[in-house]
């Protein structure tokens, strides 16, 4: 029996996690009404949407990613799903796999998302407090609160996903002003061995979106312009019922072939077979698009079937088991789209080596690792949801109305200035209730 105090703390954060379904095509050429001149549209800073790997490429030379992501709050129990998966993998170079994950601030722990990001993977924007059709602040506000409480450079936070995958025009538009580099909340949703498919490799919105068209008022015929800013659409699997029996977020929830009840095998039969439709063909990146939570084996109250595990496991062992698989986040999959260079080439790719901080494994700093943190993590203990976080406890908790309270007086926590490798600097310097950061680029984004 979960103690009542636990189990309201953890309902909202379950029902949070119900986003992410379709049931049937969002759009259509006709709603698209999508048209770019790829002679005055070119990489890197442009891209028509094509289903035609970017660089003129032929998918032989072309490497088949398999984007994984993670939506909402990140806590012990989230990190810990995502491991399951992820930890003892890695990419053809022998470097372990990097993931993105869409954070969003209510329930998460600060300190574990500095770990995170330290230790190599994406970190971007889910909003606040896990609003659809979300207003600027929610957006800015979670850019805010990222960079001073988990110490998380602006200028890496490049990405943004909708909760419920609910974006509006105003969403791209705000996302363009906020000058994010990429969303990614829309759909493709028709396979890739349909000749309408809107399996379109990530593009730039310079003539507008070519998803979701007929489920999204103001987007595509050439709507919104936005030069340079990108779309990475989220595919889906699609069971024996091809464009009738889409599956995008957490597929391994869904019921397959119409079934009425959840079947691992016969969702491995279908995301195999997705997989192998886009590896035979242009090779679309495909993704795993998860909420950690549902596949959570230490979370209080959450049940999840080992045989559910397994299954997702068997995949990834069989998808790479095949030549030129990649596992990779959704800023890694954006960098070679802009950059597209062929397979063999792969190793000169700076975004897929391996990351290693070097740094004194003595020194008391802030900077993403538990040892050298040591001492240094204050504990937030807010009633609703406490964390800890290396960069000193705010007053009150972060709202999108005040993303970053002055620091409790309370606090005592004096942390130094680090550099942990060239790319990454995390630093912060407390002066009793000011607080400056140092980040990596002279300018916040
Ligand atoms: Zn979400």
């Amino acid at each position: 029996m979960v103690p009542y105090a636990v189990l309201s703390a953890l309902l909202p954060l379950l029902a949070l996690a119900q986003d992410g379904g379709i049931t049937g095509p969002t759009t259509s050429p006709d709603a698209a009404g999508y048209s770019c001149d790829p002679s005055r549209c070119q990489l890197p800073n442009c891209h028509c949407a094509s289903t035609s790997p970017p660089g003129g490429l032929d998918p032989s030379e072309v490497p088949m990613f398999v984007v994984f992501t993670a939506d909402d709050a990140i806590q012990s129990y989230t990190l810990d799903a995502v491991n399951q998966f992820l930890a003892h993998r890695r990419n053809p170079n022998g470097c372990p796999i990097k993931m993105t994950y869409y954070t969003s601030l209510t329930y998460t722990n600060y300190t574990l998302v500095t770990d995170w990001y330290v230790a190599g993977n994406e970190i971007a924007d889910h909003t606040m407090t896990h609003v659809g059709s979300p207003p600027a602040d929610e957006i800015n506000g979670n850019l805010i609160t990222l960079n001073a409480l988990a110490g998380i450079p602006m200028s890496a936070i490049k990405g943004f996903r909708a909760p419920y995958l609910n974006y509006t025009a105003d969403t791209l538009k705000q996302l363009y002003e906020s000058e994010f580099t990429y969303d990614s909340s829309s759909t493709a949703s028709v396979p890739v061995t349909d000749p309408n498919t809107d399996a379109y490799w990530p593009y730039t919105l310079d003539n507008g979106m070519a998803n979701n068209c007929l489920t999204i008022p103001g987007t595509c015929k050439g709507e919104p312009k936005l030069p340079g800013f990108w779309e990475v659409p989220m595919y889906a699997f699609f069971d024996r019922n091809g464009a009738a029996g889409p599956h995008l977020m957490d597929p391994w929830l869904d019921t397959a072939n119409g079934a009425s009840s959840v079947n691992d095998s016969a969702t491995l039969e279908y995301m195999q077979n997705t997989f192998t439709d886009h590896y035979r063909g242009n090779r679309q990146p495909i993704g795993l698009y998860t909420h950690p939570i549902h596949v959570s084996r230490t979370y209080p109250g959450v049940t999840v079937r080992a045989s559910t595990i397994n299954m997702i496991n068997a995949f990834l062992d069989w998808a790479q088991e095949q030549q030129n698989v990649w596992i990779v986040s959704t800023e890694q999959l954006l960098d070679w789209v802009q950059h597209p260079i062929p397979v063999s080439q792969l190793d000169s790719v700076a975004s897929l080596k391996c990351t290693t901080p070097q740094v004194d494994e003595n020194a008391q700093i802030c900077n993403g690792i538990p040892r050298n943190e040591a001492g240094l993590l204050s504990h937030c203990a807010f009633s609703d949801f406490p964390f800890y976080t290396c960069y000193g406890c705010p007053s009150e908790h972060p709202t999108p109305a005040n993303p970053n309270p002055p620091q409790d007086s309370e606090s005592t926590l004096l942390a130094s200035a680090v550099s942990t490798s060239p790319t990454i600097l995390l630093a912060v310097k407390l002066e009793e209730t000011d607080v400056t950061y140092l980040l990596s680029s002279p300018s916040p984004r």
